[in-house]
Parts: structure tokens; sequence; C-alpha cells
């Protein structure tokens, strides 16, 4: 293994390069094992030449870049990253280390998971959450608070009694698998870029600049160390510490403890098999020795702990080729490229499609029509192509290109200002769309028609007889019996099941309306607050955006929808073949003194979050609102509450604490 001081220099440039990509703009451009060869790569050029290493080399410090928009804030304790191990040998090789820094023959470990998402440092004054800070560069890093209050899972106030004055307990913020998939269909449908896995999903949103879109990517938590305020003599003993203080650990299944490679070995298997049905993803386990005592005296190599290391689980990967690329116009009109693949099997499915999400990600990859490819499932769920084995590549294959022309409509497609994706704008007749609406009409979580699938919509649309959504409604059981396949009983089960959905709810129809920015929850807020299909389709954008929830891009979209003259016919046919959304049904007490109720919120609440609260004065009948109007019936003020505060003063709105807020609770 000879190398150079100008391939050492350059391969710190490079993978100062993925760091940035990786942390600041949280689309990494390579794989995680990847970027890990290269570092081992780094390491070993390190160990042949010690004297060539320099400070800003990645082995030796962490360095996650700062975000334009927060503020920075000094850690209480280093915030450091963990050796990383691929073999069981370097586990072995660790154990060494550690009897050896402790003069132990038996050192006991703790095992745990390594959540793959974002480290959080949170703070606690007198019981109080007040900061909640990224890693940075391991000294100070983002001041994320508003955000990480977003996690209904964090406890905002802790009130045991043997609470420190000053308490910090660092855990891993992540994105759950199923929220990954349902953000990424979502920004594919804007025409935005997708997030290359949960954990980079997980760090974009976490350094959203509006608190109030961070509440609707349902950030969540997991925290495994107390790195403050109370000495905990073991790591093992961490965790019950933390549960009970209500904050969010691993389950118990998963904490093993142990003095034996054997059983490492063991939960590294259990938790392999395991990991699939976990709803987070995880990169690997963690093997942390116990006695936190001598911690301080084993020290740090680099940017790491002695203590503690990473055996990370490599990709599972399979090898296949790419038999054509197709395009999907999905039902706002992004063209989206997908590969077609010689089927093969990968983490317990057989995969033969993978969606290479727009034409720049093709040419990144320079994927190409019976190129062999390498693929792997981003956050175990999503296929994908890592990457070209161009030594099989073919000699006379040529360069894949977008279409210019929609493959369904022939329409010229349009490149958008500020977003990856081409889009075919004929969306009033370009089949793929419409059919693509269609199915997104009669989804689950939409009209939610039992008994009719993509293939059935597919058939039905090909037939001519469904067009537009409310022609589902026209159809007879003679129709159905026309299709290939249908027989009486099952043409007689799919009519009932599309008369039955007549009487879905609103906020369902609302859904399935497919309007561009309103997914479950804006539908549910339209539904609640609006009230009803009529008022909603003469909603002012002004309306809209005094429902807390709804934001300027959302309330755009909601208006121009209900402008256009195709959506408004759609609904009133609807309307005529019996289509009656019904009412959401509002469970409470109207005796509540909450209820028709119009509340703000302002200053730093500490028994609840802003979201808790809200949701408390919803649950209950009543409003919030974003300011200050004489309307409004209360303002629910917390600390350093500022202006709307004022404003309260002068409109004579009455101002109620959190106390007062419980009492009436
Ligand atoms: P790491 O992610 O490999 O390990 C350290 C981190 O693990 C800790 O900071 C902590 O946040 C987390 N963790 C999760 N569960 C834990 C638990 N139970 N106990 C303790 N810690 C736990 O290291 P890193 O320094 O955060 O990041 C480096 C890694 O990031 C690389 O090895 C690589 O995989 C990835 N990366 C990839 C690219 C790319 O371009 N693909 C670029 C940069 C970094």
């Amino acid at each position: 293994m000879k190398a150079t001081r100008a391939e050492y220099e350059e391969l710190i440039e490079t993978l100062r390069e993925h760091d940035r990509r990786y942390y600041v703009e949280c689309k990494p451009t390579i794989t995680d094992y990847d970027y890990d060869v290269l570092v081992f790569r780094l390491l070993e050029i390190e160990k042949a030449h010690p004297d060539w290493i320099v400070p800003s080399s990645p082995t030796q410090r962490v360095d996650e870049g700062q975000t334009r928009g927060f503020k920075q804030a000094e850690h209480l304790a280093p915030m450091l990253s963990l050796q990383n191990t691929y073999s069981i040998e370097e586990i072995k090789d660790f154990i060494d280390r550690v009897k050896k820094l402790t003069h132990l023959s038996h050192p006991t470990f703790s095992l745990e998971l390594k959540i793959d998402g974002v480290a959080i440092a949170i703070r606690y004054k007198n019981g109080f959450l007040v900061q909640a800070i990224t890693r940075g560069d391991g000294k100070k890093g983002d001041d994320v608070t508003q955000n990480v209050k977003t996690i209904h899972t964090l406890p905002m106030h802790l009130k045991e009694k043997d609470i420190p004055d000053l308490l910090e307990v660092r855990g891993e913020v992540y994105l759950s698998k199923k929220d990954f998939l349902l953000m990424n269909e979502q920004r594919q449908e804007e025409g935005l870029e997708p997030w290359a896995n949960p954990r980079n999903a997980c760090a974009g949103s976490l350094k959203l600049l509006d608190a109030k879109e961070v509440y609707k990517r349902h950030l969540n938590l997991i925290t495994y160390q107390v790195s403050y305020g109370h000495e905990i003599p073991l790591q093992s003993a961490v965790h019950p510490y933390l549960k009970k203080h209500h904050f969010p650990v691993l389950e118990s299944i998963f904490l093993k403890k142990t003095q034996y490679i054997d059983e490492i070995e063991e939960y590294i298997h259990f938790v392999a098999k395991k990991r699939h049905e976990l709803p987070f993803d995880i990169d690997g386990i963690v093997i942390k020795f116990d006695d936190t005592s001598y911690y301080e005296s084993m020290g740090m190599t680099g940017k790491s702990p002695r203590w503690a290391v990473a055996y990370k689980f490599a990709p599972e990967q399979a090898v296949t080729r790419v038999l054509g690329i197709t395009i999907q116009v999905g039902r706002t009109g992004v063209l989206t490229p997908v590969a077609e693949l010689e089927p093969v099997f990968l983490s317990g499915s057989t995969i033969s499609r993978a969606s290479l999400h727009n034409e720049e990600e093709v040419e990144r990859k320079d994927i190409r029509v019976h190129d062999t490819v390498y693929i792997e499932k981003a956050g175990e769920i999503i296929p994908q192509v890592v990457k070209v084995d161009l030594e099989k590549r073919s000699k006379n294959s040529s360069k894949w290109h977008m279409p210019t022309h929609c493959p369904f409509c022939d329409t010229k497609v349009v490149k958008v200002e500020n977003e990856v994706a081409v889009r075919c704008p004929n969306s009033s007749s370009c089949p793929a769309q419409g059919m693509r609406r269609l199915h997104f009409f009669v989804a689950k979580g939409a009209m939610d028609v039992e008994h009719l699938g993509d293939k059935v919509v597919e058939k039905l649309f090909e037939s001519k007889l469904v067009q537009r959504p409310s022609d589902f409604y026209r159809l007879s059981i003679e129709d159905l019996l026309s299709l290939p396949g249908f027989k009486e009983k099952s043409a007689k089960n799919l009519y009932d099941s599309i008369q039955e959905s007549k009487k879905r709810s609103l906020d369902r129809f609302i859904l399935g309306l497919g309007i561009p920015h309103v997914g479950a929850q804006s539908a549910h807020l339209l539904a609640n607050r609006i009230g009803s299909l009529k008022k909603l389709i003469e909603v002012k954008k002004e309306d809209l955006l005094r429902i807390d929830g709804i934001g300027e891009k959302t309330a755009d979209a909601i208006v121009a929808f209900f402008d256009h003259p195709i959506h408004r016919e759609d609904i009133e046919l609807l309307i005529e073949v019996g289509v009656e959304p019904t009412q959401v049904k509002k469970s409470y007490d109207t005796d509540h003194p909450f209820c028709k109720k119009t509340f703000c919120l302002t200053g730093t609440l500490t028994k609840y979050t802003r979201q808790e609260a809200t949701d408390l004065i919803l649950k209950h009948g009543g409003t919030v609102v974003n300011s200050v109007t004489k309307k409004t019936d209360y303002l629910l003020a917390g600390d350093e509450a500022g202006s709307k505060l004022e404003k309260a003063k002068t409109a004579g709105v009455k101002i109620v604490d959190e106390d007062w807020f419980e009492k009436h609770l």
C-alpha cells in the first residue's frame, strides 16, 4: 500500500466535498459504504504516514458545517463521532483495546441499535426544555430548539423531583420509514428532488427555518445518553433513567449487556433479522463499554471516543441489468424515468423496477439501457440504482435523454424554474395524468374504494368507461361485466364498494381531489375549518391563511385549483351522481370552555409544545389563529411573549397563561 502526499491531500478534498453534500445540502452523491471505504483508505495512509496528518482531515474532526439562518450554540461537552467497523475481527480488536486501557480481563459492554438519524443535544434548565443543538463541529452546533420542540414524544417539562438544575440528554432525531416514503411521493409530485434516504430527509427537515413546516414532517426521537448534569455509573442504566423521565428510548429487546463476543455476534444476527420490521432506519449497532467511570481516562482517537465502536451493516445490494428506461407521468404532470430491471431478489422482495427520479440523476449516475447496475433499498423500502458496473458496459451504449414530448399525449414537455423535474403541461387531456388522478381519487386514505386496484382503474380508463372521477359512479354492473376478468360476483362487489364510497368524509374527498400541496393533514384541516364542499370551492386566500397549518404556498395552490373550470366541473358532476361527502364528526363537549373559542399562542410554552396546546384546543372545539385580532378570545402567552402580547392588550383580548389553560382543560 503505497501512497503519495498528493493522493492524501486529494482524498481529504474529496471527502470534504462529500461531507458538504451530506451534512449541508443533505444530498449525498455516493453511498455511506463507499464513503466509508474512502475513509478507510485515508486511515491507512495516516497510519503509514502519521506526520502527514492535518487537523482538517475528516478522521480528526467532525464537521457538519453551519446552516444559514440558525444561531450557533456551544456544547457543554464535546459531541463526538464513533469509530466504524464492518467486521467481527475489528470488534475483537476493540475489545482487546478496552481490556488494555482498563486492565480488566472481562469488561462488560452495553449493546444498542445505531439509529440512522441526526445527533442532537437537548438541554433542560430547572426541568424545562430550553435548547436543542445539532452536533455541528462537535464544539458548537445549530440551535434548532423550535424545530426539535415539534417532536411530540419529547418531554417539554421534566416533572420528577430529582432533576438537576441543568441536564443535557443526547439522542438521534429520525424520520420513520413510512413518513419518508410519503414525503418522497409528495416531493416527486411537486417536481422536487426526492431525498436519498430517511436520514437525509430528517436532516433536511430539522434544518428548515419554519417550525410549522417541520411539524408537518413528523420528526421523531430516540435518546441514549445523559451528557451533563447527572452521572450514571453504567451505560446500561442510562436507558431506564431516561425512560423514567419520559424520554423516548429503544425498546428493551434491543438493549443488551454482555461480556462475550459470541453474544455480540448473536445480537448482530438478531438485529440484522429484525431491522426490516423496525419503523426507523438503522445502519448498525453500537457497542459501548458499560462502566462510564473509565470514559474520561480512556480518552479519544481523532474524533471518536475509545470506549465505543459502531458495527455497521454492509449495504444489502443486488446486481441486475437495465432492460429499458420508461417514463411515468404523475398526476401533476411530472415525468419520472423508471429503470425496468431484470427481476432480482433483494432484502425480502423481488425488484423489477426502480425510479430514477429525474434526468439529472440519470446523468449523474450515467445509467444507460443494457447497463449492469447495483441496486439497494433506500430506507430499506425504495429500490434505487446506486451505481453502474462500467466494466460490463457494452461499447455501443449511448447516453439516455429525457423525451422532449410527453410519451402519452405528445405535448412538448416544460421545465419549471427551481424544479428538477420536467412536466407535461397538458393537465386537462393527458391520458397518463388523468389516469393517475383517477388512481389517486379512489386510493386508500382518499375515497378508499375496495376492489378498485390500479389494474382495474387502468382497464376502466382504457376501455373509456371512466375518464373522470364522476364516471366511476355511473358504472353499471353490466359495464363491469364487459371488462376482462370480471364475473357476476366480482362485478357486484366492486359496484357496491363504489356506491358505498359516495358518503366518504369530506377530508378524504378533499385529499382525493389531488390538490397540489394538500396532503392528508391539510385536507383534514380544510374539512374541519371550512366545513363544507360548497364553501371550500369559493374559499378566499385570506380565509385559508387564517388556518394554522396552511401556508402561503398551499393557500395559493388551493385557490388556483378551484379556479380551474375543469376541476369545478369535476366536482359538480360528482355531486350530480350522488357523491355527498359527510362532515367530519366533531366529538367534543359543547359545554367545554374552549368550545367555539379562538386562541392565539405566543411566547415559549413550557408545559406543552405549541402543537400539544393546539391539538388540545382543537380537540375541545376551539380554533387557533396565527395573529391577534379583536375576534380572538384568548391569547395563551408563555415566557418572552412579544408583539402579540402588546396587540392583545390594545385589542382587549383576554391574556391567559399555561396554569389557566391547564385548569380549564
Ligand atoms: P456515524 O454516523 O457513523 O456514527 C456516529 C453517530 O452515530 C453519532 O454521532 C450518533 O449521532 C449516532 N448514533 C446513532 N445511534 C447511536 C447510539 N445508540 N449511541 C451513540 N450514537 C449513536 O458517524 P458520523 O460522524 O455521524 O457520520 C459519519 C458517517 O456518515 C460516515 O461513516 C458515513 O456513513 C456517513 N457519511 C456519508 C457521506 C456520503 O456522502 N454518503 C458523507 C459524510 C458522512
